[in-house]
């Protein structure tokens, strides 16, 4: 299964990529995460990106395309993947056309999450996230067990920095200006799904099982 999430930030892909993951076996690539790893590491790459990620600005399409092509050589995603954050531009969406195409491969779908814009920032303001495993949790909306420590591996949670209100201005204009357009790309493709992100992560999960299960042109999973 080749999957895209797509979908504004706080729309709940990273969520969904977590749960889709354990259920469909496959890999899941956040080109968020890469990147700020990259810059925890002080890599090349990290250097580059930083300033990019702190304005709320998209990193060049040739770092970040250059970073998922070498992460989907890798052989855990010999039978698929789920894209988090990735394409989020056209030359984005052309650069991964192509190297699958280099490999006889092709996606299976694009899930686009939508939520409103009033419910992305309050989702964004309160997002927490864990520096041992990654996981999201939510101030209101899905507290830890414990204030500040991860429920699943007591690893302690962050903010990130770019999850303050101006950033989230700058990147919601972002996605709208620069992603929104991918929609209509994939839709001429027949690759798009449109799912409700609205409920809770239990109800927004099970739409994307059902439209991956139901899709004629896609495999079961
Ligand atoms: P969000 O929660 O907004 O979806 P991400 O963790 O996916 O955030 O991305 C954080 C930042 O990393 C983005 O604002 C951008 O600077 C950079 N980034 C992530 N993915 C990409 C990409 N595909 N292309 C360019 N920049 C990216
Ligand atoms: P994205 O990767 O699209 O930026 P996240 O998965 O990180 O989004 O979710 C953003 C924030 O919203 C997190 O704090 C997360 O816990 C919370 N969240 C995710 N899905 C939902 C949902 N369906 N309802 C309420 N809050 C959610
Ligand atoms: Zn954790």
């Amino acid at each position: 299964m080749r999957l895209i999430l797509i979908g504004p930030p706080g729309a709940g892909k990273g969520t969904q990529a977590l749960s889709l993951t354990q259920t469909l076996g496959v890999p899941s690539i956040s080109t968020g995460d890469l990147l700020r790893e990259a810059v925890r590491e002080g890599t090349a790459l990290g250097q580059q990106a930083q300033a990019y990620m702190d304005a709320g600005e998209l990193v060049p399409d040739q770092l970040v395309t250059s970073m998922v092509a070498e992460r989907l050589q890798r052989p855990d995603c010999q039978k698929g993947f789920i894209l988090d954050g990735f394409p989020r531009t056209i030359a984005q969406a052309e650069a991964l056309a192509s190297e699958l195409a280099r490999h006889q491969q092709r996606l299976d779908g694009v899930v686009s999450i939508v939520v409103s814009r009033a419910e992305l920032v309050e989702r964004l303001s309160g997002r927490r996230v864990c520096r041992e495993c990654g996981a999201m949790y939510h101030e209101r909306f899905d507290p830890p067990r414990t204030a500040g420590v991860c429920t699943r591996c007591q690893g302690p949670l962050y903010q990130r920095s770019d999850d303050n209100p101006e950033t989230v201005n700058a990147r919601l204009a972002v996605y709208e200006r620069a992603t929104a357009p991918l929609l209509s790309y994939y839709q001429s493709q027949g690759l798009l799904r449109e799912i409700d992100g609205s409920g809770t992560p239990e109800e927004v999960f099970r739409q994307i099982m059902t439209v991956l299960t139901t899709s004629q042109s896609l495999p079961r999973p």
